[in-house]
């Protein structure tokens, strides 16, 4: 069935007046046309103005694990209302949700509340450098940490003519000062070696090494358990804080997020999408010699809408939701459910394809063999994701129109959106190959 978006690009046009872009985050401008608006979301499907209906995989980039519109989620988040808003105070339940965390998720002995990922990451790496009293930071290539100056920064692989130099490092976007940049080393994922050369070097100067344990938003790139171990290790050597950054993957790829599938702990963490069901709070959790740091006198932290009541109690439903029900396997089965029937369609149009990350978040690769890095990543050729994805947009499905983000999936998946995204996959495979006209494996497989 045809797709039209007559409201949608109405409004479009409407909002384009007020809003730069017509949106209020740049990634959800999708093109003049393409742009789309929600009216609803249910469970894993939502619907545009057009009422036009979608199986969600993208479900905010992670935060609805349970499904849009929760109704345990929403009840308690109803009657966190009846406490109030925020109160330049503390209320009951920021304790019991802090000690909830600390039950799931072994390295946040004490919590601080925040009320995004970015201000989560913020907080963890200003309490890092006031513990070690040390200014500089790593992060890696391919990570995204969120919108503050200090994480802007990729690595400029594209225009590397010769992959033995290291890439230029530039920000994402103008108004990010180049004066952060002295503060920062920017390294390869996944290969211990020069993380141990510069800890020997500069470990004196570093306070924090930041990792996503899943490139989240680098289509769900893996670190290998040896690259955590080596990370962790390197960190207890030199005396820098590890932060494992698990804003997308803490309480959706385990109850203890990564960190419990690699089996270690990191000396400061940070959580949010997954946390409450899509209701505005993050965490950042740690060791209690490093959390103690904030104090006055110390690190300041905290904010007018810091564990506000509502979001809090909604933290509360859907961690306890997390921790004493299936849901979290139902998460994963599908995930695994959907590898299996998007493999049998690809295999059946000799299509070569991997998939990486976690079956709750997986990046879907047009080759055998998925990178291991951000610069394999950006070596690829994705033009087979980006035609089919937006066939399998137009038929409902809602994956991410940039191969970047993996797909999301929420308890809420059930068999009729398996067998709708199906459907519409293999209609879209087929679509995809005729309008590339060419063999399947050549086309899809080859490497820019
Ligand atoms: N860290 C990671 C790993 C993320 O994926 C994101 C958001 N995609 C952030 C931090 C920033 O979170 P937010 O968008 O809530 O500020």
């Amino acid at each position: 069935m045809a797709r039209t978006l007559t409201k949608s690009n109405a409004h479009f046009r409407r909002a384009l007046r007020r809003l730069p872009m017509g949106v209020s985050s740049n990634f959800r401008y999708w093109g003049d046309d393409k742009t789309l608006y929600v009216k609803r979301g249910q469970g894993g499907r939502l619907w545009d103005l057009d009422d036009n209906e979608y199986v969600d995989y993208r479900l905010g980039y992670g935060p609805a694990i349970l499904g849009h519109c929760h109704p345990e989620v929403d009840a308690a988040a109803r009657e966190g209302q009846q406490v109030g808003t925020v109160f330049a105070l503390s209320t009951e339940r920021e304790v019991v949700v802090a000690e909830l965390i600390a039950e799931m998720v072994e390295a946040a002995e004490l919590v601080r509340f925040s009320n995004s990922g970015t201000e989560a990451v913020m907080a963890a790496l200003r309490i890092a450098r006031g513990a070690t009293g040390r200014d500089g930071y790593v992060i890696f290539e391919g990570s995204y940490h969120g919108l503050f100056d200090a994480v802007m920064w990729q690595a400029d692989v594209e225009n590397l003519a010769d992959p033995s130099l290291e890439p230029e490092l530039l920000p994402f976007g103008k108004g990010v000062p180049g004066l952060v940049k002295q503060l920062l080393w920017h390294l390869p994922y996944n290969d211990p070696g020069p993380l141990e050369d510069l800890l020997r070097r500069e470990g004196h100067r570093i306070a924090a090494v930041l990792i996503e344990p899943i490139l989240g938003s680098c289509c769900g790139i893996p670190a290998s358990p040896e690259f955590m171990r080596a990370v962790r290790e390197l960190c207890t050597r030199h005396d820098v804080l590890m932060i494992a950054d698990e804003v997308k993957t803490g309480f959706r790829v385990a109850r203890g997020g990564a960190q419990q599938l690699h089996g270690l702990k990191a000396d400061l963490c940070t959580m949010s999408k997954a946390l409450a069901n899509g209701y505005p709070i993050a965490a950042i959790g740690g060791r209690e010699d490093v959390m103690r740091h904030c104090r006055t006198g110390g690190v300041t932290h905290g904010g007018t809408f810091t564990a506000g009541a509502m979001p809090l109690a909604a933290a509360e439903r859907t961690l306890r939701i997390l921790k004493d029900t299936d849901a979290l396997d139902r998460v994963s089965a599908y995930g695994l459910r959907l590898q299996e029937g998007l493999t049998r369609i690809l295999r059946a149009h000799g299509v070569a394809h991997s998939y990486a990350g976690h079956p709750s978040m997986s990046g879907l690769f047009f080759r055998e063999v998925p990178p291991r890095n951000y610069r394999d990543w950006k070596r690829s050729d994705y033009t087979f994701y980006d035609t089919l994805a937006q066939f399998l947009i137009d038929d409902g499905v809602l994956c991410e129109p940039d191969s970047r983000e993996p797909w999301f999936i929420c308890a809420a998946h059930d068999d009729a959106c398996l067998r709708d995204t199906l459907r519409a996959f293999e209609t879209g495979v087929v679509r995809t190959l005729e309008v590339l006209r060419g063999s399947p494996t050549e086309t899809a497989g080859k490497e820019a």
